[in-house]
């Protein structure tokens, strides 16, 4: 299948009632670890980059692995994602290279740390959605500030210093006409996102309940949503890792938010951390291997499972199969003759 849209992926998702992981990757064993478990579980897929991982792979490897995991996993519907754009250039460039979908994070300034006003959220956005759909690409916008920093993006910070206002999703959606929503719910980029297991307190799934409410029909995106799990966490520090004690998001919650409109769930983290256990694990247990391969290998497998472990718990797994690529011209036809309109609906309060 060729490069697919990030929109028919979650339009598809929502009809069937289930959420896409989209994972971060930064090179060629990270996207062959997401293709092998998207081809064990039969899944719909999104892999995305960061600018962190646009300027430490360069473009044009990324684009070719992409290509690549195309051409060799035909059955497996894939969308190319460029996560958290910090301008319109920086979308523009990836639209050119041919990522299928951006995030535009007008949610900061430019700089990618201090956080934006609303009107100048709207007014980047608006502009990336306007070139973006006349191109068949789909977009991804931001209402509220995540927390933490990864790639040495982000305010920083509490997850709750900036959470989503319900009434200026509203309002973000319908001026910008984004095809996908990332929201502010207490999460936070990172390994480090909460002390304890989250509750209520800190981890805001009413708040997500209440957007999804007054915006029943809008592809919701959940951002910082690693699980960090402690088996992946104990792997590292056993083999002589100093990982802090630290909790993420439970696997339940991103159910309960896919019941919820909750249709993309962002996942580095857990990735990140099995790639480094497996790889300690070999350093330690045989300190003579000097062969790449030797701890490329598990590291590839590690996370491989984890990816699959997602894709069954977010319900992609078993949909690959369900449709076939709208073409990425098609999908600029549609936006422009209104059969994918981004007019949300919007229920009253
Ligand atoms: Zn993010």
């Amino acid at each position: 299948m060729p490069l697919v849209s990030t929109r028919q992926l979650l339009d598809e998702a929502a009809k069937g009632g289930y959420g896409v992981g989209a994972f971060n990757v930064n090179d060629m064993e990270q996207i062959q670890a997401i293709m092998e478990a998207a081809k064990e579980t039969n899944s719909p897929v999104i892999i995305q980059a960061s600018r962190g991982a646009r300027a430490f792979a360069q473009d044009n490897y990324l684009y070719h692995l992409m290509l690549a995991a195309a051409e060799l996993y035909p059955q497996i519907p894939l969308a190319m994602h460029l996560d958290h754009g910090n301008s319109f250039e920086t979308c523009e460039s990836a639209i050119k290279l041919g990522f299928t979908s951006v995030m535009m994070d007008g949610s900061l300034k430019p700089d990618g740390k201090t956080p934006a006003t609303f009107e100048e959220n709207v007014a980047v956005t608006k502009k990336v959605v306007d070139y973006a759909h006349e191109r068949g690409i789909s977009v991804e916008g931001e209402i509220g500030v995540l927390g933490g920093i990864e790639d040495g993006h982000g305010a920083g910070g509490s997850g709750l210093d900036h959470v989503t206002d319900p009434d200026q999703a509203v309002e973000f959606a319908e001026l910008t006409g984004v095809d996908s929503l990332a929201i502010a719910i207490g999460t936070s980029h990172g390994a480090y996102k909460f002390t304890k297991k989250p509750d209520g307190s800190v981890l805001k799934m009413n708040l997500l309940i209440a957007i999804h409410n007054r915006l029943p029909k809008t592809h919701l995106v959940m951002h910082g949503s690693s699980s960090v799990p402690k088996d992946l966490q104990d792997i590292i520090n056993q083999y002589g890792g100093k990982l802090k004690e630290t909790w993420g998001v439970p696997v339940e919650e991103i159910q309960l938010g896919i019941k919820n409109g909750v249709r993309k769930i962002n996942v580095d983290t857990d990735n990140r951390l099995a790639i480094t256990g497996a790889i300690r694990k070999v350093f330690v247990e045989s300190p003579e291997k000097f062969d790449p391969r030797d701890y490329m290998k598990p590291a590839r497998a590690a996370m491989q499972k984890v990816v699959a472990t997602r894709m069954v718990q977010f319900g992609q797994a078993g949909h690959a199969g369900d449709y076939t690529a709208i073409s990425i011209a098609d999908m600029a036809k549609g936006y422009a003759n209104g059969s994918l309109s981004t007019k949300p609906l919007v229920a009253a309060k």
